[in-house]
């Protein structure tokens, strides 16, 4: 798969994959953000932790983001109180300057060199249809007393139709970032850290959890699922609360750098921010957002975004990738116990694509809730709230009718159906397959069915991968599992 800017700088770690049972206090399951920040401030108290990370560390949602620190998310707030109220919202605006303080404050105390820079922040349109948006948002950024500006000097403003502007806000690599709190990990004695140990599933021993990695256990007290989307379905129901979005970015060095970075009010999204890396300038270029199941010509995309960023910058870009993220159909994250049963399940998901201040604010709800800390924010985070009638309506528009579209669109293809003579998409001896033909002719068939919730599979023209168009999950041409959900490969016995 592509990588991003800042997998550039990943230094490698050599953790032991799971080959023992163990017994632990907490385990914690994913290596991202969430995971990392979670360890964290469970640290220096009594617990034994453990984490398991599917992949090598780095290879996450988390490392392929544009690292934004900002409290300014498109039109959120508006997004928040039309569902819930002010109080909610004022919430959410509280949670995500404490995300921002909490990641500082990290930083500093651990003497981070991750980039950090304060930058404005701004959300910007082109169409006029948006601006009533704009007015409702600045009427609740007046009552949350937040200062904004409605004009910038570092933007060409001539097809700007509206924005909202305001300061304090930061950008870092989130590579840097995430490294510099394992290595903090990595000091303590009482966390074990396993990479390439992927879990594949949850059972209940008594008054135990038991994870089982490969032939490997696990035994737990309290499980902390961190894995940006968990791997299974109940507890939590996390699929029919969720719906995927995908976004295409590009990096390109350039010779200048603005403390700005924005991000349009409307899908396609685009959004932007500058880096400066040692002696290099570089401009971040991020468009084509869309559910992931709306848009599933991949290379078109991809191609749409690059020619983009190079009308913006008059040069190839240096980096281009892509990345998908957790949405929820309340635009609130899901945090907490998961479900009212499962009182030492916690999960962590549905950032909206803003996981930098929710996922770091998400570690220290989990903390607070096994530590018994009371926490502001864990009631509207809480995964098991309730259902509301515009929450039903976004569900039906957001999760049913995409994910109906995307199976469908998969369904009703040709036998076989072809991706540019390079894949196909067929049936052998009554299953459906998909074959890759590689550059020495030899085929690589696999099963076409996700095992997650057995969607079926999309070739992936630009990272030669089958990727699942409901949930996400990603699959090499041999069927080797490379991002969950599924945590089962699709190969399949050729000689039956
Ligand atoms: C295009 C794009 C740009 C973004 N830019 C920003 C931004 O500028 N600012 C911002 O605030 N947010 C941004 N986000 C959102 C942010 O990147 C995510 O919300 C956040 O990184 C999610 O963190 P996480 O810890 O939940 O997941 P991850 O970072 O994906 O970590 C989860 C980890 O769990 C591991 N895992 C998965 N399954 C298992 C298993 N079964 N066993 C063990 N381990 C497992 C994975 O390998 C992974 O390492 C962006 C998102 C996208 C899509």
């Amino acid at each position: 798969m592509k990588k991003s800017l800042w997998q550039k700088d990943i230094i490698k770690n050599n953790f032991k994959t799971l080959n023992k049972d163990i017994d632990t206090d907490i385990l914690i399951i994913g290596g991202g953000i969430t995971g990392l920040t979670t360890a964290y401030n469970l640290l220096n108290k009594k617990y034994n932790i453990t984490l398991l990370e599917a992949d090598k560390f780095f290879n996450n949602t988390t490392c392929k983001s544009t690292g934004k620190l900002t409290y300014l998310q498109d039109l959120k707030y508006q997004d928040i109180y039309n569902i819930y109220d002010f109080k909610t919202t004022k919430l959410y605006y509280e949670a995500q300057k404490d995300g921002i303080k909490l990641a500082k404050k990290i930083i500093k105390e651990n003497n981070i060199k991750c980039d950090l820079t304060k930058t404005d922040s701004i959300t910007f349109t082109t169409s006029e249809k948006e601006v009533t948006k704009f007015d409702n948002e600045k009427k609740i950024l007046d009552k949350l007393s937040v200062k904004y500006y409605v004009t910038s000097k570092d933007l060409n403003t001539k097809d700007i139709k509206s924005l909202i502007l305001v300061k304090n806000t930061y950008v870092f690599n989130p590579v840097k970032y995430l490294n510099g709190i394992l290595n903090v990990l990595k000091k303590e004695d009482k966390i074990s850290i396993y990479e390439n140990s992927r879990v594949k599933k949850i059972k209940k021993e008594n008054n135990y959890y038991v994870a089982l990695v490969d032939k490997f256990k696990v035994r737990t007290k309290k499980i902390v699922v961190s894995c940006n989307y968990p791997f299974f379905t109940i507890p939590g129901f996390i699929p029919f609360k969720t719906y995927m979005e995908k976004s295409y970015i590009t990096a390109t060095k350039i010779s200048y750098i603005k403390n700005i970075s924005g991000i349009t009010s409307n899908y396609p999204t685009i959004s932007f921010r500058y880096h400066k890396d040692k002696d290099e300038n570089y401009f971040i270029y991020l468009n084509n957002s869309s559910k992931l199941c709306d848009k599933l010509n991949y290379k078109k995309n991809y191609n749409e975004c690059v020619n983009a960023a190079k009308k913006i910058t008059g040069k190839q870009a240096d980096y281009k990738w892509t990345n998908m993220d957790v949405m929820t159909n309340d635009f609130l994250p899901l945090v907490g116990r998961v479900s009212n049963e499962e009182k030492n399940v916690f999960i962590a998901t549905g950032y909206n694509t803003w996981g930098m201040t929710n996922g770091t604010i998400a570690g220290k709800i989990i903390a607070d809730l096994i530590k018994s800390n009371k926490n502001k924010y864990a009631d509207i985070f809480n995964p098991s709230r309730g259902m509301t009638l515009t929450k039903f309506k976004n569900f039906i528009s957001n999760t049913v009718i995409s994910n109906t579209k995307a199976y469908s669109f998969n369904l009703l293809k040709k036998n076989p159906s072809w991706y540019k003579n390079k894949a196909c998409v067929t049936k052998i001896n009554g299953k459906r397959v998909g074959i890759y033909f590689d550059s020495q002719g030899n085929k690589h068939i696999v099963s076409n069915i996700c095992p997650h919730l057995k969607c079926f599979l999309t070739f992936n023209e630009i990272d030669k991968t089958w990727d699942c168009p409901c949930h996400g999950s990603r699959f090499d041409v041999d069927g080797n599992v490379v991002k969950g959900p599924s945590c089962y490969d699709i190969k399949i016995d050729e000689t039956k």
